[in-house]
């Protein structure tokens, strides 16, 4: 039997790091073992659907190059890959559980619910649920007759359909993650199945799907783990345990403050999310990977690594490493520690790691964003050789490499006054006229000029680097400081050297 696993987000906002994740490890899972990976969007609970949230989803995936083999967009075999498309599908389901006795109908309007969670809530159960015991007071084909059923039936009555959990049975499961899974059924509540509108909720629609689907395989967020008991009996009861896929919830990802939310993101100046994300109702921007400039292969790297490793040290994958190491049994039960500071070091190491030419458009686009515009792509190759090891996110190459193409305007003129003197001014102008003359334009020309002069001046050339650094630069950052005047030519450094002069030799006699 081919493997067969499948991400079934539901289309309600942005998508986290939890949720890539998730996507990884069906990914890497799936292509290990030559499977398929289908995305399907559990569009069901139609007052969550927020426009956009799909395509968005799609975008986050095609930058992290985890595309699925079947979904609404790459299409399949087994589709339509939507839900909400699938509706006519689910009540079948749901009717031959009421026939079986292991479903029925609950007639019970809003106010009554909110008339039995009133009646019976109590300070140790403040919001008791529809269970085994409050199904027995309430409307439905449970506690009605048979004709008053069918008369109800009849009449339209707006009616939804709920599993009937077993009273006392110990449901268990097998997960690969964290072995034995055992729920008692008495403490889960009877959930609906079919809603009154006649869609299926969440826990029909994902057993009925996942069958229909023929998914070997499910791995999911931990905080799916108390659905299991009713997933387990809806299998049990339709289709049998021998067909089920094999589950796997996948731990926690923790913030800071414990779980990681969205929240988190603003409050400790991190991304959580993979790609920026507007919710339109409240403008709320939550912050991506993506635009923080993260690489994708770095994202995807630190996000394998955020709960399993193969027992090794190894730390650096590349995806096709990922593939042939990941084991979905080496998942760590705990929870992992999201760890921004460690975050920066993959992108960083994955940054060092690729060629110039390799980072190059990403480079283009965020210099030309910064308003930097680049004519010549060979030298804005050179340059990326050059400044790239300082560079922890493609963010920072506007500040490392923006000085290449573009003289700096404000400059960091305090680090130099303290020691600023008149001798230090005219070994300056002198340098500007020698290096006027000089014939090889090229680092090594540039600094032998630069110290010979020093010495002839009887100044150090190591306090003399500083203010050259700051008049090319603008502030104390950047490669070799000659390289810098090669590259940006001569024109250009004598320009700036000009320029920093003039605004040293008025802030010092100020
Ligand atoms: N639709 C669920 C979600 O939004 C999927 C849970 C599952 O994979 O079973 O996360």
């Amino acid at each position: 039997m081919s493997v067969r696993v499948r991400f079934a987000p539901s289309p309600t906002g942005g998508l986290h790091l939890g949720g890539v994740r998730t996507v990884l490890y069906n990914y890497l899972f799936a292509r290990h073992h030559g499977g398929e990976f289908i995305l399907r969007i559990e569009d069901t609970d139609q007052s969550r659907f927020v426009p956009g949230a799909e395509e968005y989803i799609f975008r986050c995936l095609k930058w992290c190059g985890l595309e699925p083999d079947e979904s609404p967009l790459h299409g399949g075999d087994y589709g339509p890959y939507r839900q909400s498309e699938r509706k006519e599908q689910y009540r079948q389901y749901a009717e031959k559980l009421v026939a079986d006795g292991f479903a029925y109908y609950a007639f019970d309007t809003p106010e009554e619910l909110e008339q039995m969670r009133e009646h019976y809530k109590t300070e140790s159960n403040p919001a008791p649920q529809y269970d085994h015991s409050i199904r027995k007071k309430m409307r439905n084909s449970l506690t009605l007759t048979r004709d008053e059923v069918i008369a109800l039936l009849e009449k339209n009555t707006p009616h939804v359909i709920r599993i009937r959990m077993p009273e006392n049975e110990l449901v268990s499961f097998q997960d690969m993650i964290r072995g034995t899974v055992e729920f008692q059924t008495s403490l889960v509540d009877d959930k609906v199945l079919l809603k009154a509108d006649g869609m299926p909720t969440y826990h029909l629609a994902v057993v009925v799907d996942d069958y229909l689907m023929k998914i070997t395989h499910a791995f999911r967020g931990e905080e799916w783990l108390p659905s299991a008991p009713v997933h387990v009996l809806l299998w049990k009861y339709l289709f049998g345990l021998d067909q089920m896929p094999q589950w796997a919830h996948l731990p926690l990802i923790l913030g800071p403050g414990g779980k990681l939310s969205k929240r988190d993101g603003a409050k400790y100046g991190f991304p959580v999310y993979a790609m920026n994300w507007t919710d339109l109702k409240t403008n709320e921007l939550t912050e991506g990977f993506y635009e923080r400039g993260f690489l994708p292969e770095a994202f995807v790297n630190l996000l394998a690594l955020l709960g399993w490793n193969d027992g090794t040290e190894k730390e650096l994958y590349t995806m096709d490493e990922l593939i042939a190491s990941f084991d979905i049994e080496r998942v760590h039960k705990g929870g992992a520690k999201f760890d921004f500071e460690k975050a920066k070091w993959f992108n960083q190491e994955w940054i060092k790691l690729k060629q110039p030419s390799e980072l190059r458009d990403v480079v283009y686009a965020r210099l030309l964003a910064a308003d930097l515009k680049v004519t010549d792509q060979a030298l804005l190759e050179t340059v990326i050789g050059l400044v790239k090891d300082r560079c922890a996110l493609l963010s920072d190459f506007v500040q490392q490499a923006g000085f290449f193409f573009k003289a700096p305007v404000v400059l960091d003129t305090a680090a130099v006054l303290p020691k600023w003197t008149e001798a230090k001014a005219v070994f300056f102008e002198a340098c500007m006229q020698r290096l006027k003359e000089l014939q090889s334009w090229d680092h090594a020309a540039i600094e032998e000029t630069f110290k010979n002069l020093a010495a002839d001046h009887q100044l150090k050339p190591g306090d003399l680097q500083l203010p050259m650094r700051i008049m090319l630069v603008g502030g104390k950052f950047g490669p070799a400081v000659f390289q810098i005047a090669e590259i940006i030519g001569k024109a250009a450094t004598l320009e700036r050297m000009e320029y920093a002069l003039r605004q040293l030799r008025d802030q010092a006699s100020a």
